[in-house]
């Protein structure tokens, strides 16, 4: 057994004479599950050597330059090789490092005579600093500033990145606190387990392992001073950490976690499905009341072909098929601005999120919508799914009419529309006259109705769910869901706030769509509430002046 002076050692309950009794670490379990292997140790974020006098400012200019290109390049790359929530994470930190003002204010630092690496870790703590300040969901964001501004100080240095190390076999990795960046590509495979000092419920990490089922253990104020190698038992459901595990139990099969998904219901009774929101086959979870939102833009993402109807057909065949008897909600393709097809060949726009995206690419491609409606009707016939379609970005009544027209004349049966954007929600009663069924897409509804760019961190004040302006549109579409007798679900990350959630429920919400691991934070959070007391809460929470009111209504916070 390695030697561990700075271990705590705390058991809890009376050592039995023939075992002895292991130091053991305690922390909050996040991701139920038992795994035993080697420790290793995150990859440092790099250390920052002294100041130096720039000689050649145009020198400097290029370096920076060239290490932000080449970091929102090597993010990008890392976005392309995964899926989901993983790549829109490493999008985010790719456009954050691609960002203009960034450059620009780092470059005014290097005139000013700052080098390089200290240029580049001021303009970015700045930028964080600005978050940190507007504390709770800003600050998280900060984070994720500090994981860029440590991989560009990394890029200049020419040092080793921070982040996952490669020990060559399956380890437990042990961190301070894990980064988005490094959440979002962490093998599964040969991570057994998570073990950080830092981290909540949650935060990346709990979330994060929770998606993966990998056992974790957070907030574990010693777990740096295990060292390298030294073997480990990690118990994600009691929250401990046994120190000095002999080697037969690391051969034991990690026990995953799996996180029930259970049906989604008030206190009384009445039925709220959660459904899940998907990119691809892999997020598909068989025990989900169905699927509320597959990005069918995902499957078909640095393409540069269309993909042909029968390619469609087999894609989306694949996921009908594991939801027998359950509702499967696609949407049409929603292409344009942060989500370029290259297939589309959309011609380059100087606004591309007021431009040609979602729905609207049909004014330039109508066979592209027409064969892959022809595609979602094959792919229901061929399935048991209960297929309904979607279309994003829809503006106009007139829109929702024609869309409806068109995949009624495919054969499919429910359609509906996305309430993405003001005018759709204001017009809501009027849409709904035409389709059956909303579903409201808070992320884009907020970027729009806030005019805040939803790519753009500095404004994650403006983009808060809780704003009262986004909420108002959402209770009128659930209003007129109600005079129309029709269905209106939510499926953006609002969705995904456990108190947020029963608010929503309150104002009449039919249906919450999110990703698998946001489901049973809000399974449990409407289990508490009666129908009556999401009412309290929604009307409470509507005649609130700003997100800190509205959330200050809610008696007993979850997050
Ligand atoms: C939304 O805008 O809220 C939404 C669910 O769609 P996406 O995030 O794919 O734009
Ligand atoms: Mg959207």
């Amino acid at each position: 057994m390695p030697d561990h002076p700075a271990l705590p050692t705390a058991p809890t309950s009376p050592a039995s004479p023939t075992v002895p009794t292991l130091p053991t670490l305690r922390g909050l379990g996040v991701c139920a599950g038992t795994a035993a292997g080697p420790v290793a140790r995150m990859g440092r974020p790099p250390v920052m050597p002294a100041a130096r006098a720039v000689v050649d400012t145009d020198l400097e200019l290029s370096i920076v330059r060239l290490a932000l290109k080449t970091l929102a390049a090597d993010l990008a790359e890392r976005a392309a090789g995964v899926s989901g929530q993983a790549r829109d994470i490493l999008d985010a930190l790719s456009m954050m490092a691609d960002d203009p003002l960034l450059a620009e204010t780092v470059e005014q630092h290097v005139t000013s005579g700052v080098d390089a690496a200290h240029a580049l870790a001021r303009a970015i703590d700045d930028q964080a600093a600005l978050l940190r300040e507007g504390g709770g969901y800003l600050a998280e964001r900060a984070a994720d500033l500090e994981d860029l501004r440590d991989r560009a100080v990394a890029t200049v240095l020419g040092v080793p990145m921070p982040g996952i190390p490669d020990p060559g076999h399956p380890f437990v990795l042990v961190a301070d606190d894990l980064a988005p960046a490094d959440t979002a590509t962490l093998d599964p495979a040969s991570v057994l387990a998570l073990v950080t000092v830092r981290g909540g419920p949650t935060s990346h990490t709990a979330i994060l392992a929770r998606a993966l089922g990998i056992p974790a253990v957070v907030a574990v104020p010693g777990a740096l001073t295990l060292d390298d190698g030294t073997l480990i038992s990690v118990d994600g459901t009691a929250g401990t950490i046994r120190v000095g595990v002999d080697p037969g139990e690391v051969s034991r099969p990690r026990r995953r976690a799996v996180q029930e998904i259970e049906p989604g219901r008030t206190k009384d009774g009445h039925p709220v499905p959660l459904l899940l929101n998907i990119g691809s086959a892999q997020d598909i979870r068989s025990d989900a009341e169905g699927v509320g939102l597959l990005r069918t833009e995902f499957l078909f993402l640095g393409r540069n072909d269309a993909p042909s109807v029968e390619e469609q057909r087999a894609a989306y065949g694949q996921i009908f098929g594991a939801f027998p008897g359950k509702k499967v909600v696609i949407r049409t393709l929603d292409a344009g601005a942060d989500k370029p097809l290259p297939f589309l060949a959309l011609p380059a726009e100087e606004n591309p999120a007021l431009g040609i995206r979602g729905l609207r690419t049909s004014r330039l491609l109508p066979d592209v919508l027409e064969d892959q409606l022809a595609a979602i009707a094959l792919a229901a016939s061929d399935t048991e799914a209960r297929v309904w379609v979607m279309a994003p970005m829809v503006a106009t009544a007139a829109e929702a009419a024609r869309f409806a027209e068109r995949a009624r004349s495919h054969g499919l049966t429910t359609v509906g529309v996305m309430v993405e954007i003001p005018s759709a929600a204001l017009q809501a009663r009027r849409i709904l006259e035409h389709v059956d069924f909303l579903s409201i897409g808070t992320n884009d509804l907020g970027q729009y109705t806030m005019a805040a760019d939803r790519q753009d961190g500095r404004l994650a004040d403006l983009l808060d769910p809780w704003q009262p302006a986004l909420l108002e549109l959402v209770a009128a579409c659930a209003r007129a869901g109600r005079d129309l007798g029709k269905p209106v679900g939510v499926c953006g990350e609002a969705a995904a706030d456990p108190d947020l959630a029963a608010v929503l429920v309150g104002m009449g919400i039919s249906t919450l769509s999110m990703a698998a691991a946001g489901v049973p934070a809000v399974a449990a959070n409407l289990a508490e509430h009666t129908q009556a007391q999401c009412r309290d809460l929604a009307a409470a929470v509507l005649a609130a002046g700003s997100p800190q009111e509205a959330r200050a209504q809610i008696p007993h916070p979850r997050l």
